[in-house]
């Protein structure tokens, strides 16, 4: 689930506002140490949302996207690493992170491409589907499409076939517009599915390893491409 840059301007205006700045100044100071300093990467992975932006939840199964994320995302860092690819994370525990901070760390790496990890959410715990995000069509659209089709491989959560798909769509992120290299979010599953609540939450972890699987295709069939 993402949301848009001004909400979470406003979100860092109420703190500063509610906390008479020293929360703010504390959050920004995680924010900055957060990162993997220096990093020099092929690949930027973003693991959405973190630390007071806990992004979408399935309160029946005990699931909170950013951990869901952050979990997806360090597997995926580890299939990359094992295939020769360097990767360089926005973070790696529970930070609060900006918009700023994700793509100004991204401009930082040298990077080729971006990829922001996000689990979808809905108040209605039957939908289910992939789909992927772009920023700028001539910039994102071919890495938005590839790891979208890497992503559409993955199995249905109920156990019937391949997960339902959404055609990548045209969203206004920070994190897409204002990222020097090819950008995608990939929503890569519904965390408020209870298909996939009871899949994520049964402790083994090979659902988060299936998903970190299908966005590896992806991300290497891009790579190899170019
Ligand atoms: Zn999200």
């Amino acid at each position: 689930m993402v949301r848009a840059d001004l909400l979470k301007v406003w979100a860092s205006l109420l703190v500063a506002v509610s906390a008479a700045g020293v929360l703010t100044v504390a959050v920004l100071a995680t924010g900055a140490e957060a990162q993997e300093t220096g990093c020099r990467g092929q690949v930027v992975l973003d693991a959405g949302h973190g630390g007071s932006d806990s992004g979408a939840v399935n309160a029946r199964y005990g699931l909170v996207e950013k951990e869901q994320t952050l979990d997806v995302a360090r597997k995926l860092e580890a299939l990359l690493e094992a295939d020769g690819h360097a990767v360089c994370m926005t973070r790696t525990g529970d930070e609060t992170l900006s918009n700023n901070d994700r793509y100004a760390y991204a401009n930082s790496t040298g990077a080729e491409i971006l990829v922001s990890v996000h689990m979808n959410g809905s108040s209605d715990p039957a939908p289910d589907y992939t789909t992927t995000l772009f920023g700028k069509w001539r910039k994102d659209k071919e890495l938005a499409l590839t790891v979208f089709d890497g992503l559409s491989t993955l199995p249905a959560a109920d156990g019937a076939g391949t997960m339902h798909t959404r055609a990548p769509y045209s969203f206004a992120s920070g994190v897409l517009l204002k990222s020097d290299m090819p950008a995608t979010i990939a929503e890569t599953v519904f965390i408020t599915s209870d298909a996939e609540g009871r899949l994520l939450s049964d402790g083994t972890g090979a659902r988060q390893q299936q998903i970190a699987g299908a966005l590896r295709t992806g991300i290497e069939d891009y790579l190899d491409a170019h």
